[in-house]
């Protein structure tokens, strides 16, 4: 593999040529990306099996379908997204033009996390393309097989000149970072967060930090314990809990513990029959090194549901436990696999407390009825996102941005949030020449009088309620200029010189 210099110094080549700025360029790039989903669907389903053992659905619908739909809607509206963005303004600009105009940042480097390896690598990816930059893609070595199959599809479907993979672990990661880059996206865990940000500190390069933490999930007793349960239990078991958004522990009382557990139970039945080892549609741990950090977690608390491991497969059962405590360190670190904790609290206002003394979550769940309590946890509490009466389905509406808070991350994509993440935001005020808008700004040249001074305070001054509905404030603001000038001209102009 080229070094990382090399590597970026043809991608910035092509970056200041202008390859990657046409739109049709960065559209031909995703339908190329688009396509080579559809003709290496299989290929990509097998390495995630390979991997992660993962279910042909959960595959489906939580990796490549996010990937198509992303696709669909970047391409569908990204000559929209691209427009120059004009905005309102006040009296002293009345006769200019003031827009926003999204440009690329240029060389971005994007990394992705095993645990969803093929939608976490490849949507900031997309996001990036469309914005119009060059990309160097990080695959997480963890999922070694996803990893291959990325690194080999990539070159025949994207432009090489502009797109390039970059395979290999910590070693080759820390290569990468001491090289100069113009947006850093990683998505991964906070320890190694700390790292990205302290290497993109040395050049002052933007970044945005995917991480993770512990997502509490709070119910309380107006809710259908039974849906809720299925719907706790989805969130927390799909790709065996290795999931950012997957509701860490649960927080209730103990009476709502006490019903909980058997219908717990019932649904785990439902989902993946008698034992879940043989569930088509349960799946594996990544790694020994996880496996063993979890099946330690299995050590404080009470085993009250599932508990069984088996090493060789890297399986650890769907698994329920009580009687943890504060301090305990399956309330400490993010579990990050298939276990439950369950933590009894009072009520809500002691929920508030207990999530409130920790990281601030990247997810945080509410399971209840009760529009009051609701509206407490959400006014009380921080998180990167909230999903009421559900898990991990606040992900699929790309009209809401993902990212965490504090600990959880920095920044935030998905949908038009990807493209605005990888543009810089510039500023355009397009002054007019004339000889009107010339007198109109008179005032600010020295030397200075009173009269120049409060005619400049006018024409600056913030008129809010002026810019309630464009077509008339456009007007008033004209009409108001041209006063403003007249009278200026008639009547003030005697204190001028
Ligand atoms: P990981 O081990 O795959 O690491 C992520 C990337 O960081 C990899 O590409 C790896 O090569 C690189 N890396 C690892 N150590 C490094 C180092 N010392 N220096 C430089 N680069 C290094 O993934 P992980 O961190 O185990 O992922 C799990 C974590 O990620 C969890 O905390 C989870 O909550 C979080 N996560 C967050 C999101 C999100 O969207 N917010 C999504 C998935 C996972």
């Amino acid at each position: 593999m080229p070094h990382p210099s090399e590597i970026i110094s043809v991608l910035r080549n092509s970056f200041n040529n202008g390859k990657t700025k046409p739109i049709s360029f960065r559209i031909k790039q995703l339908k190329s990306l688009y396509k080579m989903y559809v003709e290496n669907e299989d290929k990509i389903l097998s390495a995630l099996w390979t991997d992660l053992r993962k279910s042909k659905s959960e595959s489906n619908v939580m990796e490549i379908g996010f990937l198509y739909n992303d696709i669909k809607n970047l391409v569908y509206n990204l000559e929209e997204w691209a427009k120059p963005e004009y905005v309102k303004k006040d009296l002293a600009n009345i006769l200019d033009t003031a827009y926003i105009q999204r440009e690329p940042f240029g060389v971005v480097l994007s990394i992705g996390a095993w645990n969803y390896p093929v939608n976490l690598t490849l949507l900031p990816v997309h996001g990036a393309i469309a914005a119009g930059n060059c990309v160097i893609i990080k695959p997480s070595e963890v999922a070694e097989a996803t990893s291959n199959v990325i690194s080999e599809l990539i070159p025949k479907y994207l432009d090489t000149d502009c797109y390039r993979v970059y395979t290999g672990g910590v070693a080759e990661t820390t290569e990468l970072l001491k090289e100069k880059f113009d947006y850093i996206f990683y998505t991964g865990n906070s320890t190694v967060g700390k790292i990205i940000h302290a290497a993109a500190n040395k050049y002052l390069t933007p970044v945005t930090l995917e991480l993770g933490g512990k997502s509490p999930c709070y119910l309380d007793s107006s809710a259908n314990l039974k849906t809720a349960a299925k719907r706790i239990l989805w969130g927390k078991y799909a790709n065996v809990g290795q999931t950012c958004v997957a509701p860490d522990y649960l927080l209730c009382t103990k009476e709502i513990e006490e019903k909980f557990i058997p219908i717990a139970r019932e649904v785990l039945k439902e989902f993946y029959g008698e034992n879940p080892k043989e569930s088509p549609d349960y799946g594996r741990i990544i790694a020994d090194r996880h496996f063993q950090r979890i099946k330690k977690l299995l050590e404080t608390g009470k085993v009250i549901v599932g508990g069984d491991c088996d090493p060789k497969e890297r399986y650890i059962a769907p698994t329920i436990m009580t009687d943890v405590k504060q301090g305990d360190p399956i309330l400490q670190e993010e579990i990050f696999g298939p276990i439950l904790p369950i933590v009894n609290v009072a009520n809500a206002h002691e929920a508030i407390k207990f999530i409130n003394a920790n990281e601030k979550p990247l997810a945080l769940y509410v399971f209840s009825n009760n529009t009051n309590e609701v509206k407490l946890i959400l006014n009380n509490t921080s998180s990167g996102t909230v999903c009421i009466n559900d898990t991990l389905m606040q992900l699929t509406v790309d009209t809401l941005p993902f990212g965490g808070v504090g600990q959880s991350g920095m920044g935030s994509y998905h949908g038009k949030y990807s493209f605005d993440t990888f543009s810089h935001k510039k500023s355009v005020l397009w002054k007019d020449l004339g000889l009107l808008g010339e007198k109109l700004g008179a005032a600010k040249y020295p030397p200075f009088t009173r009269a120049k001074m409060n005619y400049l305070m006018f024409m600056l001054a913030k008129r809010p309620w002026l810019r309630c509905n464009k077509k008339i404030c456009n007007v008033l603001v004209f009409f108001s200029g041209i006063l403003t000038y007249y009278i200026f001209n008639n009547y003030m102009s005697l204190y001028y010189s």
